[in-house]
């Protein structure tokens, strides 16, 4: 984000907002990108209830998107499996969940107020506003290149604290997570008595008023973020922003995202914000081109520097052991939830044949997927369905299932195929007298029979699910 002459959204004049937002919905709509792939992953969402569009049976709002009962399952195996990776397997890491409403003063301590927009022009000939950063001198639009010069607009939503609305009640949507480490770092280091190097995490929703949301919900004026700020001595900051691009860059590849979709690209010095000394995009192959999933920075000391002028409290840590303060230098992994969550979409798709027959399949990792488990009665018999339900209370302690009654085996097998589900568990009428249920491999399609006795912790063990 950089722009000079900072114009805030409250310098438009009004009937120019109107415009925009009207302008932007309908842009959101045709802009979807024609890639196949993309449209492919955007319909299976609608239909299979990952993604929809927000107050849809109002015609959409602006660009906003809601999680289905499949979307609200794998984004919340995201978040969890970065937290886990994060804060569980870890001792230098402590989470926090700040609040979303947020003080001026702390976005104008951090420079957001100031800085944190984005050059837009407008096209001339068809009033359309763009991002100018991101098209090339002529109207993505209509082609025109009558432009208007860029000019800076602030992306934070301004909100009021309380039913007065004036100067001293403005409230701000949080832009970023960040901030809410830097302004409790005292709280945490006193309370859990951390040294560097140390981080805090933090998994949660920000707000940016986008010029040109775009590509389903690679970026959205409402968003999820997860963010971890490391705190070091600043003689370890550079070998600790190795650490880290190495570390979430195994992240991903871990969760099964292909090593020939995912780059490190360094940003070069001109790229660089001005209180970076370093910083990396983790990048995946997107449809349209690489783009950026997650930015590591080298923060230097700017933010705790920059509270601890604003506050007046000093923001440091001080080393008993050696009698020496210092102010930490901050490496921050900064990821998008809810963009990672379509770019493992992307990657997982594949459609292939068995016996014959056209299939779609999400070879989602088990961890991912919305569903680990299927469990499917052969048929309604009102023997097999008791059965198949006793079946179902022994697997759900242990991972989220699934319960189909309905349609021919072969339908239920390519609907959990087409939403991911990696076993499925067949429960037939040889399983009145065995006591054993088929399970299915998703991604083989081999069959093979396991005593339900066993049925949990045979699931838990193949799946490499996570314990506690
Ligand atoms: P961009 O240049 O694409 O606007 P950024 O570099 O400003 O993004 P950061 O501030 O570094 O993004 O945010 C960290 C992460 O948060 C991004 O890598 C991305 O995954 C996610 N993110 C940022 N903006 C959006 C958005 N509007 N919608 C969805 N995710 C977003």
């Amino acid at each position: 984000m950089s722009a000079e002459d900072a114009a805030s959204q409250d310098d438009l004049p009004k009937d120019d907002l109107a415009k925009d937002d009207l302008a932007k919905d309908d842009l959101a709509k045709d802009d979807l990108p024609k890639d196949d792939l993309m449209e492919r992953i955007v319909n299976v969402s609608k239909r299979r209830g990952f993604i929809f569009p927000s107050a849809e049976i109002y015609g959409g709002f602006r660009s906003t998107y809601d999680y289905g009962p499949l979307g609200v399952l794998m984004l919340r195996n995201v978040k969890d499996a970065w937290w886990r990776s994060m804060v569980q397997l870890r001792d230098d890491v402590v989470g926090i969940d700040a609040a979303i409403l947020s003080s001026p003063r702390i976005w104008e301590a951090s420079g957001h107020l100031a800085n944190f927009t984005d050059p837009m022009v407008d096209c001339r000939s068809c009033h359309e506003r763009w991002r100018a950063d991101k098209i090339g001198d002529a109207c993505p639009n209509c082609g025109s290149h009558d432009l208007t010069e860029p000019r800076a607009f602030n992306l934070m939503f301004k909100t009021y604290a309380g039913p007065v609305e004036d100067e001293g009640t403005v409230a701000y949507l949080r832009p970023e997570t960040a901030q809410g480490m830097f302004v409790n770092f005292l709280n945490v280091l006193q309370t859990t008595r951390k040294k560097p190097p140390f981080g805090i995490a933090q998994v949660g929703k920000s707000f940016r008023n986008e010029i040109t949301p775009q590509n389903f919900v690679f970026r959205t004026r409402e968003f999820e973020q997860m963010e971890m700020e490391y705190f070091v001595p600043p003689g370890e900051a550079d070998q600790w922003f190795t650490y880290w691009t190495e570390a979430r860059m195994q992240w991903y590849l871990d969760l099964g995202m292909p090593a020939d979709k995912l780059r490190l690209r360094h940003h070069g010095p001109d790229e660089l914000s001005h209180y970076s000394t370093a910083t990396a995009d983790v990048e995946f192959a997107f449809p349209w081109g690489w783009d950026e999933l997650e930015g590591i920075a080298n923060r230097g000391d700017y933010d705790l520097q920059a509270h601890s002028a604003h506050s007046g409290q000093r923001l440091e840590y001080f080393d008993q052991s050696t009698g020496e303060r210092y102010v930490p230098y901050v490496i921050e992994p900064a990821a998008g939830a809810t963009r990672t969550m379509v770019a493992f979409l992307l990657a997982a798709y594949d459609e292939d044949e068995v016996g014959g027959e056209k299939r779609t399949v999400l070879r989602l990792d088990p961890r991912l997927a919305p569903y680990q488990v299927a469990v499917l009665p052969l048929s309604k018999n009102d023997r097999l369905v008791p059965l198949s339900r006793q079946v179902l209370e022994r697997v759900q302690p242990v991972c989220m299932c699934d319960f189909d009654v309905t349609q021919s085996i072969g339908r239920r097998y390519r609907r959990q195929d087409e939403v991911g589900t990696p076993l499925c568990v067949t429960v037939d009428f040889d399983s009145l007298e065995d006591k054993a249920v088929t399970i299915r491999d998703r991604d083989s399609t081999e069959q093979s029979r396991v005593p339900i006795e066993d049925l949990a912790g045979h699931i838990q063990d193949r799946l490499a699910l996570p314990g506690c």
